[in-house]
């Protein structure tokens, strides 16, 4: 089993993934995080061979970082690539938004095994990360619970068997809510999340559906699967990950506690498995259920099924008005309502192109931003 670098290490994914990495006694050759934040300098001292990197820094912090951690830190967004490319490693990338993309390109470039949480890397750029993955011979491994565990009900599949993919989603805080209800929710509800614990974007994500979205553009990206063949079914138990129907009408399913460190550890180790932490799961009692999701209430799932047949630009237009729509409801600059007409708004601004590498990527992004941002005012 090969050492880690754990990009994202201060967040939810990073954090696990950690833990995983204790467990297992794998090296940690490499830490990083978006700022020089207290967290990150604690977990620079608990890895003294860890090189650390910042991605964005003062002067000041530069100074004494660089006094206390010499030649171990690096500072910028070129850091993140660089970690990215260390011989031989696994990266796990846990950054949260499309910052992540550069870092999942180098890793694949480089040839290494890139163990993905960043799904804003798929929907933003998904050509350009496979691109990166059939030229320099890297490994693309889901850590996303969902593709993971359809990563596992595939093994030893043939792809001519597959009828179709069935992402199930929790249905978030807000399910069974009305359009009108939504106009009114606030942030404290959206962040509270039934089933998993993450960091706020992807959970006010999860309360619009716009994570469940992404999901498809990434299962899509990651199985080769046209969209048409991926369904989204609401299992607010959050026991089934994901399902996979054959063409002879049977279904596997991944089943388990909704635990991230279980697709973590298995996008470490496939196809190998190794001890967890969980309880034997008990199966009596359990009720598990399935319904169709609401889409004239949670809007942003069709926005991202016609995002993603678009192609090109669409998606990584449709994860840019997303975050910025995000941070302004996280900071109670709209209601969560706007969230899907920002998005929905900007998607028909943006002039549609294709993307061929990590820059133009990076510039459908910031025109996008600038456009959603517009919106943004509009709407206060
Ligand atoms: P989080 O907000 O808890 O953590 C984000 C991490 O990214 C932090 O370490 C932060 O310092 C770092 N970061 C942020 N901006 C950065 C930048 N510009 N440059 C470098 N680093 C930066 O987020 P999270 O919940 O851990 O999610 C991380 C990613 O994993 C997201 O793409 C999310 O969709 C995906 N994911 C998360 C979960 C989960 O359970 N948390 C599950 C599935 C997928
Ligand atoms: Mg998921």
């Amino acid at each position: 089993m090969s050492r880690l670098v754990v990009l994202g290490a201060t967040g939810s994914i990073g954090r696990q993934t950690l833990e995983v990495a204790d467990r297992l006694g794998l090296e940690v050759a490499a830490i990083a995080a978006a700022s020089a934040s207290d967290h990150l300098l604690e977990l620079a001292a608990a890895y003294p061979e860890a090189r650390v990197g910042v991605a964005s820094a003062t002067s000041a912090e530069r100074e004494s970082l660089t006094e206390t951690l010499a030649e171990r830190v690096l500072f910028g967004r070129e850091a993140l690539v660089e970690l990215a490319t260390t011989p031989g490693a696994t990266i796990v990338n846990g950054i949260v938004g499309v910052a992540g993309l550069p870092a999942s390109v180098a890793a694949l470039d480089a040839g290494n095994r890139l163990a993905l949480a960043n799904k804003e890397s798929l929907v933003a750029g998904g050509e350009v990360v496979l691109a990166a993955c059939d030229r320099g011979g890297g490994t693309l491994v889901p850590v996303d619970s969902e593709h993971s565990a359809i990563h596992q009900c595939l093994v030893g599949e043939e792809a001519e068997s597959v009828r179709r993919l069935i992402l199930s989603a929790s249905g978030g805080p807000f399910l069974g809510r009305t359009s009108a209800e939504l106009e009114t929710v606030t942030v404290d509800e959206a962040l509270d999340h039934p089933t998993w614990n993450m960091g706020p974007r992807i959970t006010v994500d999860s309360a619009t559906l716009m994570n469940k979205a992404f999901e498809v553009i990434e299962a899509h990206h990651l199985f080769g699967v046209d969209y048409d063949r991926i369904d989204v079914v609401i299992h607010p138990q959050s026991i089934v990950h994901s399902l996979v129907e054959f063409v002879d009408g049977s279904l596997k399913a991944h089943l388990g506690e909704p635990d991230m460190r279980v697709p973590i550890q298995y996008a470490i180790t496939e196809p190998a498995r190794a001890p967890g932490t969980l309880a034997p799961f008990d199966l009596a009692g359990r009720t598990l259920s399935f319904e169709e999701p609401d889409r004239d209430v949670f809007r942003c799932l069709d926005l991202g099924y016609a995002a993603g047949r678009s192609g090109g630009s669409a998606p990584a237009v449709l994860n840019a008005a997303d975050e910025v729509a995000v941070q302004a409801f996280l900071e109670r600059r709209i209601g969560f309502a706007s969230i899907a007409v920002i998005v929905e708004r900007t998607l028909g601004d943006v002039e549609h192109r294709t993307p061929t590498s990590v820059e133009d990527v990076l510039d459908v992004d910031r025109e996008a931003r600038a456009v959603a941002n517009g919106h943004i005012g509009g709407a206060c």
